[in-house]
């Protein structure tokens, strides 16, 4: 995705403080502005609406000049309107009441990739976005311990013959996990058309709420559920998560590699470093790098992609994730700042990724 302009990322910022006057939506979120261009003084850009009976258009446009004018003097926005839903262009016509899917990968196991999955939702659940949560890890079936959810089975609705799985709710958070479904000994020798089946059916099956963001996470490396997932929906764009060891990061870049083929062409988001440092409470100013640093830093180079963040080594992040008790996290401790902190950085990233680019296409298959 490469490094934005600031002037372009200001005034990305600037149109995603503009709120959809039907639905209290930032526009960005929307995805109604796309095709952003800057050339010298002048902004253009389209405007998705739903249709040419859309309400609102000439209250946007003049939301969207007053904002630009105000804040970027002298520069003269070119707008130009599109009847077109915004979903209806982006070709998600499987799950139109989600907006984004975030894939979070990994290059290798046991990065914290799951971990980051969960207290990420939570965060961006906190800023106020709908969340969800899809598990797709087929060799970590953490995460319905870690959201106190183990043992319970999804519902199974029928309806016009159809059974439709019914994500289970997790303190607000709609999660289906690979572990609610299958035993973890039969879930990692799932293989090939089995495997893909049962991944397509968390998306054609489900019952899905309308989401702002939902989070996906990957098994390590790059296989057949990565392949599946490009199958069958529009990846928003990928997080890759990873330690600060270069061995971590040589498997990171490998995963992001196949998202950025240019037959699959799923944008990095972002990197977020876990296991950055140790930092010891009552030593409070040592900081301790037990794996080494740099990692984090370096992959955004190799993906130009942001850093979102760094967290370090907190035994409370470890010990509510083998509890159950994720969501036991008071806003005030330093780790839920930092995912906070991630979490805004994503969703900018988000804006960034739906303004300059177009929509990712479903892969087709061969
Ligand atoms: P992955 O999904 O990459 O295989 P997990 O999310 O299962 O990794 O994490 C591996 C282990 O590390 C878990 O026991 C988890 O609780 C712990 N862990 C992850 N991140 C942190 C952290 N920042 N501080 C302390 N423990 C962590």
């Amino acid at each position: 995705m490469g490094t934005m302009e600031s002037i372009t990322e200001r005034i990305i910022d600037a149109l995603s403080q503009i709120s959809e006057p039907q639905t209290g939506q930032p526009i960005t979120l929307l995805k109604m502005i796309r095709d952003l261009k800057v050339e010298d003084k002048n902004i253009y850009f389209n405007i998705y609406i739903p249709g040419s009976d859309y309400p609102h258009k000439s209250a946007l446009y003049e939301l969207i000049h007053q904002v630009l004018g105000e804040k970027f003097e002298g520069m003269t926005p070119h707008v130009h309107f599109v009847n077109k839903s915004a979903y209806s262009d982006a070709p998600n016509l499987l799950l139109p009441q989600i907006g984004n899917f975030i894939a979070i990968a990994s290059g290798k196991g046991g990065v914290g990739k799951s971990t980051v999955t969960a207290n990420l939702a939570i965060a961006l659940q906190s800023l106020g976005f709908k969340t969800g949560i899809l598990d797709c890890d087929l060799y970590g079936p953490s995460m319905p311990t870690m959201l106190g959810i183990k043992g319970k089975k999804p519902e199974v609705r029928e309806g016009g013959g159809q059974h439709k799985l019914v994500p289970i709710d997790a303190q607000g958070i709609p999660c289906i996990s690979l572990g609610n479904i299958i035993e973890p000994e039969q879930a990692v020798v799932l293989r090939g058309p089995r495997l893909a089946a049962i991944i397509k059916q968390f998306f054609q099956d489900a019952l899905w709420p309308p989401l702002d963001y939902l989070l996906i996470d990957l098994p390590p490396g790059t296989g057949d559920v990565q392949l599946t997932l490009v199958q069958t929906i529009p990846l928003t764009g990928v997080v890759m998560v990873t330690t600060p060891q270069e061995v971590a990061v040589i498997d990171a870049i490998k995963a992001a590699n196949m998202f950025l083929m240019e037959q699959i062409a799923v944008p990095v988001l972002g990197v977020i470093e876990n296991m950055s440092y140790f930092q010891p409470t009552d030593m409070p100013d040592r900081r301790y790098f037990l794996f080494g640093e740099g990692g984090g830093r370096r992959l955004v180079e190799l993906t130009s992609s942001a850093l979102l963040g760094k967290i370090p080594i907190i035994e409370k992040i470890r010990e509510r994730a083998d509890l159950g008790k994720v969501f036991a996290v008071s806003s005030d401790e330093l780790y839920a700042e930092i995912y906070r902190s991630i979490a805004e950085k994503l969703n900018k990233r988000v804006a960034f990724r739906n303004t300059l680019m177009a929509p990712t296409k479903k892969v087709e298959q061969a």
